[in-house]
């Protein structure tokens, strides 16, 4: 598995619902958590390493979280707090998301699972949530920035 880069399109794509876990998921997901681990992410989706289907892996420190088809249910309270992504290294971004969530997904045994996540660990399903659906972090800054960095007319901050 190989981290994808901005402007590889499959960055932009939606991606593609799991109909049945199978063994398979479960290969992907592990081989995905080694990858975030490698690259010192605290997550990461299928299609960052170029695999068109709804599977996130999520480690903010305190155990490892593999998350399928997740689905944000429930939004609560908004904060503002810079944010980077593996797949565009150059990009530190202000985005402002919901403080505490409520995310429903698949686990490996295909089991419904609800749970709430505050804080950093919802910021960040709510990053890969956004991968999935093939949004981005710069996405969230402003036209002119947005065209700034399109045109790589700057380099670090934003
Ligand atoms: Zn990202």
């Amino acid at each position: 598995m190989e981290i994808q880069y901005l402007p590889n399109t499959c960055l932009r794509k939606k991606a593609a619902k799991v109909l049945k876990v199978s063994e398979e998921e479960k290969r992907i997901l592990d081989e995905m958590a080694k990858v975030m681990y490698l690259k010192g992410g605290v997550g990461l989706a299928a299609c960052q390493v170029g695999i068109d289907r709804q599977l996130v892996v999520v480690d903010i420190g305190d155990g490892l979280i593999k998350l399928i088809n997740p689905a944000i249910v429930k939004k609560e309270g908004l904060e503002n707090q810079e944010e980077g992504c593996l797949s565009i290294p150059e990009a530190a971004v202000n985005v402002k998301r919901a403080k505490k969530i409520i995310v429903e997904y698949l686990n490996e045994q295909g089991e419904p699972i609800k749970i709430s996540a505050q804080g950093l660990l919802a910021r960040v399903i709510q990053h890969e949530v956004d991968h999935l659906l093939g949004k981005l972090i710069i996405d969230y800054l402003n036209p002119l920035k947005r065209l700034l960095f399109s045109n790589r007319l700057t380099i670090r901050k934003l």
